[in-house]
């Protein structure tokens, strides 16, 4: 008997409940093959789904909204499951998309609509341009394993939206929710060009070898994968990747408000969550009172694994490799000097670890300087808010930051210094919520952006540009052949009439007078 083709090889992955490492399901682990196989059967379907227009598309896009709205417990269910997440995290992830929806469906025809801009010159009149925002005809988006529905959910759509066919990749750690996305899609019975293709990082890259354009989240390290491999292919992509994100602590901030949002934004999700906070500088006018009252808001949080009642505020980590660097960047800390004023180990149940606060500590610490992604916050005390700029740029990543101050007008002020992608003022994760602005981080946080009102559906596109004649059309255009001298002194001289400045239109070198006079006019000019 030959043994079967290593492609053909049916493999599974067995996905488990990190609270309690329960199994909760299989799927299947996807073959290099079978990926282009998929990806071949979408680019057959996606010229039907481009040619209905947006107006179709929002159509079923919508279809899935409803979809959503009908099954969300049931989603909130399976993302606990592969999670172990609280069942408040759990719900707002249908919750998000279906809002994503809303607004990108209310939206798609006029963010698609072909452009007719003006042209550069009095010349280009004579042709009604137009821009026209086309597909890319295969996206693949690959996903990481934090927001199991809301991270598929939230790229996929969009570019739905564009016209584009998706195949999504999630996390081999949390692939349930997304399939649900796929149940709906396929409930709905909307056209064939939305498929899951399940696997681990080797499926990740067979999407990326096939489709047109890459649509990755995740670790700054495969990031660097992707990006290559795109650049191999030439096309295009763009990168949400990994954070490091600085909240500033003024000394005239509100201290409970600043205490109440570290906390959430950086024990939402265990911590696991890209613009989690996960470092915090604060002016030493207010360092001891700001501690002392963040410790007392964590000493109420509640951890522990929910059902469907909403008992507690901060579930598991998602696998034991996430268990593992905290546990060595808290140890690190100490072993360097570092107090822990609560929490500090795991509470020895599955993957949960405590929430942890750590002072004393300095960007020669691993939790300062690398990506936790887990529920730690080390606070610094800083000099003045200089001190905090300089400490916050100091990072490799440039994801998001926050800024607290009772002056709105300093936070802006600090927001234009600081090298991230988002700053929100006494706030966090703000901007997450808000689809009109662009989500993307600087550094080595990524490249691209999502989202961006209509730049959130033209990413997905090609720009294509069409010029057609307004006038009665001549047999021949003057710059066609055959060439002469005298045809070229025209066409330089009309040029030159229409973009140059001062006597330099009608081919004149300008007086020393008149230059000295137009150099000091650009100097003066604001
Ligand atoms: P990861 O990079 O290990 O995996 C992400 C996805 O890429 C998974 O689906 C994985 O199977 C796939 N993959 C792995 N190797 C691949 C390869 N060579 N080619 C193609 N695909 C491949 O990340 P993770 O551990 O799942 O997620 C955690 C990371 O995600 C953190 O760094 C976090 O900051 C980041 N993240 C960023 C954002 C953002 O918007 N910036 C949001 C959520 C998470």
């Amino acid at each position: 008997m030959t043994a079967p083709e290593p492609s053909t090889v049916r493999r599974e992955i067995q996905v488990c409940n990190p609270a309690d490492g329960s199994i909760v399901g299989h799927v299947e682990d996807q073959s290099a093959d079978v990926v282009a196989a998929t990806v071949q059967q979408l680019r057959r379907h996606q010229p039907d789904w481009e040619s209905i227009g947006p107006k179709g598309r929002k159509h079923w896009v919508l279809q899935l909204q409803d979809w959503i709205f009908d099954n969300a417990a049931h989603i909130a269910d399976v993302v606990q499951h592969e999670t172990a997440k609280p069942r408040f995290d759990a719900s707002l992830e249908p919750a998000m998309v279906a809002d994503l929806i809303g607004y990108y469906a209310r939206n798609t025809e006029k963010f698609l609509a072909d452009e007719h801009p003006s042209p550069h010159s009095p010349l280009g009149k004579v042709k009604k341009l137009t821009t026209v925002y086309r597909p890319h005809q295969v996206v693949g988006v690959i996903t990481p394993w934090n927001f199991p529905f809301a991270m598929p959910g939230i790229d996929v759509v969009p570019a739905l939206l564009a016209g584009a066919a998706v195949i999504l990749k999630p996390s081999e750690v949390t692939p349930l929710a997304a399939r649900e996305l796929l149940r709906g899609w396929t409930e709905i019975g909307a056209p064939p060009v939305f498929a899951v293709s399940t696997g681990r990082g080797d499926t990740g890259a067979a999407v990326a070898d096939n489709v047109d354009y890459v649509q990755f989240t995740g670790s700054t390290r495969t990031g660097r994968t992707i990006a290559t491999a795109c650049a191999q292919r030439l096309i295009p992509y763009s990168l949400e990747l990994g954070g490091k994100d600085p909240a500033i602590v003024l000394d005239d901030a509100d201290l409970d408000r600043a205490a109440y949002g570290i906390a959430f934004g950086g024990l939402l999700n265990a911590g696991q969550l890209c613009v989690s906070v996960e470092r915090v500088y604060v002016e030493k006018a207010v360092y001891d009172d700001f501690v002392a009252r963040l410790t007392r808001h964590v000493a109420e949080l509640r951890q522990g694994q929910d059902g469907r009642a909403i008992k507690h505020d901060i579930g598991a980590l998602a696998n034991a490799r996430q268990l593992d660097i905290v546990q060595r960047h808290v140890d690190q800390a100490i072993a360097a000097g570092a107090r822990v004023t609560i929490g500090g180990k795991p509470t020895g149940v599955g993957t949960f670890f405590e929430p942890t606060i750590l002072v004393d500590v300095d960007h020669s610490m691993s939790c300062v300087t690398e990506e936790t992604f887990g529920p730690t916050l080390p606070v610094m005390k800083v000099n003045d808010e200089a001190e905090a700029i300089r400490l916050a740029n100091d990072s490799p990543y440039g994801l998001s930051a926050t800024v607290w101050t009772a002056d709105r007008g300093r936070g802006e002020r600090i927001a234009r210094q600081l090298q991230v992608g988002a700053v929100n003022i006494n706030d966090m994760a703000a901007n997450l919520f808000n689809f009109a602005l662009p989500m993307g981080g600087w550094k080595k946080s990524g490249i691209g952006t999502r989202w961006g009102g209509a730049d959130g559906l033209r990413k997905y596109c090609r720009a294509q540009a069409i010029t057609t004649p307004r006038l009665p059309i001549l047999t021949k255009e003057p710059i066609w052949f055959p060439f002469s001298a005298p045809k070229i002194e025209i066409m330089i001289a009309v040029m030159r009439a229409v973009s140059a400045r001062g006597t330099r239109r009608i081919g004149r070198t300008p007086s020393r007078k008149a230059k000295r006079r137009m150099v000091t006019a650009t100097r003066l000019a604001p």
